[in-house]
């Protein structure tokens, strides 16, 4: 996959490129970004994108011209072009999925009081982080790519992958490392057993409450499947 980002801040990116799984990922081929500048894009010589929104009002607006100029120069085919914005859909773990498919794409940060509307004839999607509204769409994109380059195939492995919470749309059961106890404190006896079917139906229980306590409107969205509501049935039993 190749990700093309586009920022006033490119050095914000820095250290994130560099660190665990999106590091190895682009070390190992499996995915490339690119950094652009989008003052590099500007049409004045003082490298300024941004100007005072038409109609008055607060804040400053990043101007269409420079979006134009680099979506056009990078923009092939098979290019997804997304823009990071408070308006648009909640990234969740299915859309990451989604976004994982795809060879290209171009992400592009706001700042200041946003874009130019025009910009938006250029964009495929416009993905939000959540509904809190940030500086600019940096941090939004460094959380996208994180959360898509773990899914592009070959980069963690499967099982990791399928694990996680939200996948199966459940959270994950807890886990526990050594020491076995400290304080007083004891790792559930079942996962010394060595009883795989044991565990296997402990961690599926296990899950079921998680999401049941912390995460109830995702048991809403899910199919169950008879055993599982009736594990649910007999946690709310308890
Ligand atoms: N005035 C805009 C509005 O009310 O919709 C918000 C602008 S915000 C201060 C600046 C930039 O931060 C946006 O253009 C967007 O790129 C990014 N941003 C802010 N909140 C975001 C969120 N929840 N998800 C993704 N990007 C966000």
């Amino acid at each position: 996959m190749i990700i093309d980002i586009i920022t006033i801040f490119p050095e914000m990116f820095n250290d994130f490129l560099k660190t665990s799984i999106v590091k190895r990922a682009i070390e190992d081929g499996k995915v490339t970004v690119n950094l652009h500048d989008l003052r590099e894009y500007s049409h004045n010589k003082h490298r300024n994108i941004d100007d005072t929104p038409y109609g008055g009002g607060t804040g400053m607006l990043m101007a269409f011209p420079p979006f134009y100029d680099v979506i056009k120069k990078l923009k092939k085919e098979n290019s997804k072009v997304i823009y990071l914005s408070p308006q648009g859909k909640l990234l969740d773990q299915p859309l990451a999925f989604k976004l994982a498919e795809y060879d290209h794409l171009i992400l592009l940060c706001g700042h200041y009081e946003g874009i130019d509307e025009r910009v938006l004839n250029f964009v495929d999607l416009e993905i939000s982080i959540g509904d809190y509204i940030l500086t600019g769409g940096e941090l939004a994109v460094m959380v996208l790519v994180d959360a898509v380059t773990r899914l592009i195939p070959g980069v963690i492995t499967l099982e990791s992958v399928t694990e996680d919470s939200l996948t199966d749309g459940l959270l994950k059961y807890p886990q526990y490392t050594k020491p076995r106890t400290y304080k007083g404190f004891d790792v559930p006896e079942i996962l010394l057993s060595g009883h795989h079917e044991e565990i296997n139906k402990w961690r599926q229980r296990e899950s079921l409450k998680a999401t049941l306590k912390k995460r109830p409107d995702l048991l809403e969205k899910k199919t169950l499947t008879a055993a599982e509501l009736e594990i649910i049935k007999s946690i709310k039993d308890k």
